[in-house]
């Protein structure tokens, strides 16, 4: 003969044993995830540097083109000087003077635009040492992060097996007609397979049950389920 008060026990006992079990599985399998999460975020953040790299080099062929430019208007300078020497009327020399200053009030505006350009390397630059500092602290935070939730991971793997064995124990003194019976609610409800009752409603699914399955669940002559969820209902003492 069962002796199902003690049974209910148990059950309760057990059912303490698979949440706590559950939760760290849980915990366990989320793991991978959340460092995924992390890998890609700092991801992210470096297309911030990629860009600024990009803004950078952009700026540099500017730069080199600019450069070339003044370089081949200072050699067009120097030809029309000589150029001058060979003149023999007034009306040219004059007309080759005046290229020579257009060509002069060019290259002006072109130092000018260097000089310009200069100055934004020279802020792109350090917005990009910036970021790449930024970056390294980043990394380095991954990596604490990563090694922080292997420990974990390891202690959530031990204190598991420290409860599988108290679980395997406790489940040798419950009954046999009893046990498969939880065993298919807990794997159809999340876990969770034994509720109190508690100001008449099941902790389940917090449907009112009826007086009826109340007296029942006291009576204590055999198992109780809900009829709304299918848990094994009790009354805490
Ligand atoms: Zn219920």
């Amino acid at each position: 003969m069962v002796n199902l008060e003690e049974q209910i026990k148990l059950l309760v006992e057990l059912q303490g044993l698979d949440t706590q079990i559950f939760k760290l599985e849980k915990d366990l399998r989320s793991m991978p995830e959340e460092i995924k999460r992390m890998e890609e975020e700092l991801k992210e953040k470096t297309g911030n540097l990629k860009k600024l790299e990009e803004g950078l080099k952009a700026l540099q062929v500017k730069r080199k083109e600019k450069e070339l430019d003044l370089e081949a208007k200072e050699g067009t300078i120097k030809k029309y000087q000589i150029q001058l020497y060979q003149i023999k009327t007034n009306k040219e020399y004059t007309a080759l003077q005046q290229e020579i200053a257009r060509v002069r009030a060019d290259n002006s505006l072109l130092e000018e635009d260097i000089i310009k350009i200069l100055d934004q390397l020279d802020i792109e630059n350090q917005e990009i040492s910036k970021e790449k500092g930024f970056l390294k602290t980043e990394e380095i935070r991954l990596t604490e992060e990563k090694k922080r939730r292997d420990e974990d991971a390891k202690r959530i793997e031990a204190e598991l097996a420290h409860l599988k064995g108290q679980r395997d124990e406790l489940i040798k003194k419950i009954d046999k007609s009893i046990l498969p019976k939880y065993e298919r609610i807990i794997k159809s409800k999340d876990g969770l397979a034994v509720v109190s009752v508690a100001n008449e409603a099941c902790q389940g699914c917090f449907r009112i049950l009826p007086p009826q399955v109340i007296n029942e669940i006291k009576m204590k002559n055999d198992l109780v389920f809900c009829d709304n969820c299918a848990r094994i209902l009790y009354i805490e003492e």
